[in-house]
């Protein structure tokens, strides 16, 4: 069944309020994120959201990493994801404890939104036993059938991914409220009170997903790693061609780009939080968990 109400918003939208950290991050060249940039190391932040919902409760866009890819990346082949991908994050680090020492326990965290499979947006799932999974059908499909053997070519290491992943996950394309926003595209209102919006933004990975949300002061919209840098879609610097050997498509990734600059046209006002772009966000971070900032 399909809304045929417009996702900018004709519905009276609950309120909700946002939190963004980052728990580890990883050493990149910055002339990889951005050609013609120098190459000088980086550091990719691993983002992640915690939204304050009023009758949900606390839902969480990605995790960022955890120690648990210390030890999914011990042993062969995945052994190679850490020697290629310099991972930083101590215990304290991690969303789980980040999420204690403000009060909130793992267990009561009942909804995930994944957007895409790589270790820097799941390591922290195995810390939620209690939570319902929402991502699309194509990045599970992938994440679930890739062998362990192959995985992390693609980024993906099946220890993050808890054994009960399918029977806890919610696929977007089966949820009843979905709408065609001009823009976006297919767009899935996550808890069917337009609180939360998914969209697709394919082409980093397979199936990747975005979020759009606002709050009482603006509207953001989470786009993982549609973009690394916010220059790829203010001022067309995309990625080193290198790296598209570990995309997904570079057709899609490119598509994926024009969506979001079409929407940042429109919608000036908006947001737009790519994942490992600290330009984007490192204003709006808190060290602790406070949801009276954005
Ligand atoms: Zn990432």
């Amino acid at each position: 069944m399909a809304s045929t109400n417009s996702s900018t918003g004709s519905k009276r939208m609950k309120t909700i309020r946002l939190y963004l950290n980052y728990a580890g991050y990883c050493t990149a060249k910055a002339s990889h994120a951005v050609k013609g940039d120098p190459p000088k190391d980086i550091h990719f932040k691993a983002l992640f959201a915690v939204i304050q919902h009023p009758e949900k409760g606390y839902v969480i866009f990605d995790t960022g990493y955890s120690t648990n890819f210390y030890k999914s990346t011990r042993s062969f082949p995945n052994k190679i994801y850490a020697w290629i991908t310099k991972v930083f994050i101590k215990e304290k680090e991690e969303i789980k404890n980040q999420l204690i020492a403000a009060g909130i326990s793992p267990n009561d965290i009942e909804h995930i939104i994944v957007s895409h499979f790589h270790a820097d947006h799941i390591g922290g799932l195995k810390d939620f036993p209690n939570a319902r999974f929402y991502c699309s059908t194509k990045a599970a499909n992938q994440a679930l059938e890739i062998s362990a053997l192959t995985g992390f070519s693609k980024g993906i290491l099946k220890t993050l991914i808890p054994n009960d992943f399918h029977l806890r996950a919610q696929y977007l394309e089966e949820l009843p409220c979905q709408e065609i926003d001009p823009i976006l595209g297919k767009v899935y209102d996550i808890f069917g009170d337009s609180s939360i919006l998914a969209f697709h933004l394919p082409g980093h990975a397979a199936g990747q997903i975005g979020i759009k949300i606002q709050t009482e002061k603006r509207t953001y919209l989470m786009v993982a790693d549609a973009c690394w840098d916010q220059r790829a879609i203010t001022q067309n610097k995309l990625p080193n061609p290198i790296v598209r050997l570990f995309f997904d498509s570079w057709k899609d990734y490119q598509e994926s780009i024009q969506k979001l600059k079409a929407y940042q046209q429109q919608y000036p006002e908006a947001l737009l939080i790519p994942s490992h772009c600290l330009d984007s966000y490192h204003s709006l971070i808190q060290p602790q968990l406070n949801f009276d900032v954005l």
